[in-house]
């Protein structure tokens, strides 16, 4: 069986990009309006000959009403369809209330979590990250998916994982 790796965190992390990245599709609607995908998308990525699922979500908001209902249930779906889950955060913007509602919400799951430290171009990756430790996941990678950087040997050490 092919894993399954379910993007999960906030809207505009950057979850569509590397789904864009990873699988080279453009179905995955990118854009500057947090919360734009609003259904689970799914995509095939491959590495070295080692084929994955990947699973896309609208992203969850903490707040779950309306809309963000909706998104918060695609996002449980796609969690209950996977065999690991990456969480993306924003290494620029910082830890969020929301990242550690996610971090709690997503450990309860019992899933493997990576937590992905996205958007670390052009600023310091370490000092970006530092502060994400505290969320207590062991398995943190810096990135930066619009550019790519970071991106393949991040996907060798997750597959490596599982
Ligand atoms: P999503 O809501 O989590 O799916 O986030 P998107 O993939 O739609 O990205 C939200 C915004 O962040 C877009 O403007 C992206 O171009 C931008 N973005 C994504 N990844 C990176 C990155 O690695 N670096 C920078 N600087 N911007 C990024
Ligand atoms: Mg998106």
């Amino acid at each position: 069986m092919k894993p399954v790796l379910a993007l999960i965190g906030r809207p505009n992390v950057g979850k569509s990009t590397l789904f864009n990245r990873l699988t080279r599709s453009r179905d995955a609607l990118v854009a500057d309006f947090p919360g734009l995908t609003r259904d689970r998308k799914y995509g095939t990525g491959d590495h070295h000959g080692r084929g994955y699922m990947l699973i896309d979500t609208g992203g969850l908001s903490g707040e779950e009403t309306g809309i963000d209902e909706y998104m918060a249930k695609q996002t449980r779906a796609a969690i209950a369809e996977s065999s690991a889950i990456l969480f993306l955060v924003d290494g620029r913007q910082g830890l969020t209330a929301a990242d550690e509602q996610i971090a709690r919400d997503i450990r309860q799951t019992g899933k493997p979590v990576f937590l992905l430290v996205n958007k670390i171009d052009g600023v310091d990756a370490d000092q970006a990250s530092a502060e994400f430790y505290a969320l207590g996941f062991t398995e943190v990678f810096m990135i930066a998916a619009s550019q790519g950087r970071g991106v393949t040997s991040m996907i060798d050490d997750i597959l490596d994982h599982l």
